[in-house]
């Protein structure tokens, strides 16, 4: 189970934006309102993931550290399962497995709380009482100090940064209803407040994408047939990374797709100019059942049953919103 532990973990635990990334998932699994992330060192040396979700009680502490507490797969063949299925329910067994964790948590409005701690292989059981508010923090130090062979695979701080500052860029434009903080290396990077409205989300685009992309973006709202496209579009001319600044959302999903860039590449570039990325925060709406998201286990992907509606429907809005402003 220790190596099947590690094996496992190699998979799910890829490097600290990937750490992050299912601590987070968890965090909003249990409702939280409010999410704080510090990392050093670009997340290598120390990640901490503090949420005001609904914690965890004391007896399930341990239970949520163990492999295989909610999970179907039980023995080594079952890898090449996982590896398409994915490791839903083994996200804090993983990572606990290659780095030191501390798990705190507290269900009581009153600030007590439980911790568990475990560090690599060894697991330690022991629950401790600790000062917490409501909610779960998880603490994570030394990634890969016990497997040197990941931790070749780590880049340098400032790539693992940026990877980090990344997802939390991703997950901050699907959430606009969750206040999310970073620091690194203890200074602020983000301090992003809760805001559902348009001059709120309009204020978290610009401090996630750059006061420039607010300032030459385009709202866009267009819906037709059950297909709903919303968003900000902008001339990328102001920045130099626009590869940054391409987020797109199905479903309120993060996801990478070939149909979308070709009909928003294309749209972009009959209107506007040629050769450049665009930039912008676009947001599709569709019928679930009309698009599948399982078909990579990261979730990035996704797979239109009428693709070429789709494609249209996005080249369509798009080329129109950019030609009344550009005629
Ligand atoms: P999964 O999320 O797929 O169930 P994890 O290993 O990520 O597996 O988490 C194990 C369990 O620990 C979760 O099912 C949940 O019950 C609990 N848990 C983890 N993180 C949190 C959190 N931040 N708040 C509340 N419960 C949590
Ligand atoms: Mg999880």
């Amino acid at each position: 189970t220790r190596l099947s532990n590690q094996i496992a973990a190699g998979e799910v635990v890829e490097r600290p934006a990937s750490v992050i990334k299912e601590l987070l998932e968890n965090a909003l699994d249990a409702g939280a309102s409010r999410l704080d992330v510090e990392i050093d060192n670009g997340g290598i040396k120390r990640i901490k993931v503090r949420d005001n979700g609904k914690g965890i009680d004391k007896g399930d502490l341990p239970m949520a550290l163990a492999r295989h507490a909610t999970s179907k797969i039980h023995i080594l063949e079952d890898l090449e399962a996982v590896a398409t299925l994915g490791f839903r329910g083994e996200a804090l067994a993983s990572i606990s497995s290659v780095a030191r964790l501390v798990l705190t948590s507290s269900r009581d409005e009153n600030g007590k709380g439980w911790q568990v701690e475990a560090e690599g292989r060894d697991m330690n059981a022991q629950l401790a009482p600790a000062a917490h508010p409501r909610g779960t923090s998880v603490d994570v130090r030394d990634l890969f100090f016990n497997t040197p062979a990941r931790r070749k695979f780590l880049r340098t701080e400032k790539t693992e940064f940026n990877r980090v500052d990344d997802t939390i860029k991703r997950l901050a434009l699907s959430r606009f209803d969750v206040s999310i903080s970073l620091r690194h290396n203890g200074k602020g990077v983000h301090n992003l407040r809760a805001g559902s409205g348009r001059v709120e989300m309009e204020r978290r685009v610009a401090q996630v994408c750059g006061p420039a992309f607010m300032q030459n973006a385009l709202h866009i709202d267009v819906e037709r047939n059950g297909l709903r496209l919303w968003g900000w579009v902008a001339e990328p001319a102001f920045s130099r990374s626009q590869a940054d600044l391409q987020f797109f959302y199905v479903n309120g999903r993060a996801i990478r797709d070939r149909v979308v860039s070709h009909a928003v590449r294309r749209a972009f570039a009959d209107v506007l100019y040629h050769g450049r990325h665009p930039a912008f925060v676009l947001y599709l709406e569709l019928d679930p059942a009309s698009v599948d998201v399982n078909v990579h286990p990261t979730k990035h992907e996704v797979r239109f049953r009428d693709s070429r509606l789709v494609h249209d429907f996005l080249f369509g809005s798009l080329h129109r919103a950019l030609a009344d402003v550009r005629p």
